[in-house]
């Protein structure tokens, strides 16, 4: 088994292991990832395959850490709960019964770890007709708050909190209060925003002309907007706030395999699956800084990895057990993986590549382009061996595939701390930092020890001096080649972590978690010029974090807090 430094220990012990009745822990790491790997090898006795040496190579890859399954995967396979997905979809429609039926789907769907996003685009505007009781309608940001309280009180099975995701078309009435709906304190706690913008928007942007505002339940357009002033809005709260985002739902549904099965409307809260009401996805993610030897990427292994990673997945969708009917049909329908990576910067250390320079931008093509390619051969080779998911059929691919789409970019929060990698592909944060665990753990990045100490620079007084700074680029100790390749998140300028992004994106189907990190001094031109960006990007959607801002509340906390 791999080893787990004390930070992993301590999440695995308080989130993941089993406990009985009384909440005592009845169960090691390693009996944790035999529990997972038997649990998810199972499903190859469905398809005639070997389960014994399927399992073994399960555990292998998890307990080594060169791959890890989403939380819900590792905290529920092989219990009662069953229930392995992170991502999910619920529709809204505009009726009070539907409302809530999706508050309650909600509900089920925190209890078992999972994460859920909404469109309120199609709910009647504040103070629009109900005709039944000849009332007043209260507009979607008074029924967000319902699912925000249902949240807070949920606490996702006592295991983390509610994560949800709510977009509101930028065509909508109440779209100015849904903007600034953040601005007052402690509203929507447990919400991501984003704003859908779309070609009618973008065209009306780029001719600089009015766009229709329009009520979902009539069709009428009620009144024109500026497009230019409804993108400033948008710039000053995610100034202020770090929301909303924005949501390129055109590019989005461009993009749809399965555009006969209806539009894309919603993400989950993080942004990285758009999906499809009742779609769920099962993510997983290869630890990159695993994947390399002697200074350069270990490509076959890399290979086994995400062959091995995408059956891993495709059986875990078959083991996974809904708690709502309609969401067991869908995923059995789509079969949608959401296969991505953490420990992106570990790797540029390890190929003495500097996060902010061309070379990585370049390389992040080449990997990424090289992930996804062998995904789809695994997804290939499953078609071959079991079947095309069901609506392959109504789908834009003309050889048969066993999933509609195999990879992602998650943020990895929590299980990139029990792989003991650097976040998704995101830069650092520090070199030396206090992790708020067990009242507070020393992290010292490895990659950074073993540099230090190999060319002699190394000692009890540097790592002191580096603890908790967010950069150091500004220490004299530290040779200047070595500072380049540990540059933070805020050493990193903004149009560079897009760049970033943009070369991740072009070779996922899904889409990226991305965090566009700027300095407190940024202004909100600043961000006002990265949503634009981002659009001539061909991003699916973008956020924004700038230093100092309002901290973002629903995954900007640690887990274990
Ligand atoms: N998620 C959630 N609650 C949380 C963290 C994550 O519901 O506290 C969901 C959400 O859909 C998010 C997805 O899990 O987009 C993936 O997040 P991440 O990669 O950080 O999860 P991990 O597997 O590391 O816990």
């Amino acid at each position: 088994m791999g080893s787990l430094d004390s930070v992993a220990k301590t999440v695995l012990h308080r989130r993941y292991l089993r406990q009985d009745k009384e909440g005592n822990v009845v169960e090691t790491p390693d009996e944790m990832f035999h529990r997972v790997a038997a649990n998810l090898a199972a499903a190859e006795s469905q398809f005639g395959g070997d389960v014994e040496t399927t399992e073994a190579q399960f555990y292998e890859v998890m307990s080594n850490l060169d791959f890890l399954p989403n939380s819900p995967t590792l905290m529920n396979a092989g219990t009662e709960l069953q229930q392995l997905a992170a991502c999910f979809v619920l529709p809204i429609e505009d009726s009070i019964e539907s409302i809530f039926t999706a508050v309650k789907q909600t509900a089920l769907i925190h209890q078992s770890g999972g994460g859920t996003g909404f469109s309120f685009s199609n709910l009647r505007p504040e103070g629009d007709v109900v005709l039944k009781t000849g009332g007043v309608a209260s507009g979607p940001v008074s029924f967000m708050k319902v699912f925000d309280t249902a949240t807070e009180q949920i606490k996702q099975g006592g295991r983390r909190r509610g994560a949800n995701m709510s977009v509101l078309d930028i065509t909508h009435p109440d779209i100015e209060e849904f903007i600034t709906i953040k601005a007052e304190e402690d509203v929507l706690r447990n919400f991501n925003l984003s704003v859908a913008t779309g070609e009618a928007f973008w065209d009306a942007y780029e001719s600089e002309e009015t766009y229709d505002i329009v009520n979902p339940r009539t069709g009428e357009t009620v009144r024109q907007a500026d497009p230019d002033a409804m993108l400033s809005q948008t710039a000053e709260m995610a100034w202020e706030t770090g929301d909303p985002g924005i949501l390129f739902l055109d590019t989005i549904n461009e993009q749809n395999p399965i555009s006969e099965l209806g539009k894309i409307e919603a993400t989950n809260p993080c942004g990285e699956v758009p999906e499809l009401p009742y779609e769920a996805c099962i993510l997983g993610s290869i630890n990159l800084g695993q994947h390399t030897d002697n200074g350069d990427v270990d490509w076959e292994k890399l290979r086994t990895t995400v062959h091995l990673a995408v059956r891993f997945l495709d059986n875990a969708i078959e083991m996974s057990e809904f708690p709502v009917p309609e969401i067991e049909e869908m995923v059995t329908k789509t079969r949608r993986l959401g296969l991505g990576v953490m420990g992106f910067h570990d790797m540029l250390v390890d190929l003495r590549i500097p996060y902010y320079s061309e070379d990585a931008v370049e390389f992040a093509e080449e990997l990424m382009g090289f992930i996804h390619d062998e995904a789809w051969k695994a997804s290939k080779q499953l078609a071959n061996e079991r079947d095309p998911f069901p609506a392959w059929e109504n789908s834009s691919y003309e050889e048969p595939v066993r999933n509609v789409t195999t990879t992602t970019i998650a943020p990895t929060g929590t299980i990139s701390l029990i792989a003991g990698s650097s976040a998704s592909i995101e830069p650092i944060y520090s070199v030396v930092y206090t992790k708020q665990v067990m009242g507070g753990l020393e992290v010292v990045n490895d990659r950074f020890v073993d540099i230090a100490k190999k060319r002699e620079f190394y000692s009890a007084d540097l790592v002191e001096k580096l603890h908790g700074r967010t950069t150091i680029q500004d220490v004299e100790a530290v040779p200047d080649d070595v500072k380049r390749l540990f540059q933070t998140a805020h050493d990193v300028p903004a149009d560079h972590h897009l760049k970033v992004q943009a070369a991740f994106q072009r070779h996922v189907d899904n889409a990226v978690s991305k965090t566009v990190n700027l300095p407190q001094s940024a202004s909100v031109d600043d961000i006002k010029e990265i949503f634009l960006s981002a659009r001539d990007l061909g991003l699916k959607g973008v956020t924004v974090f700038r230093s100092g801002a309002k901290p973002e509340q629903v995954l900007g906390e640690s887990p274990l807090k």
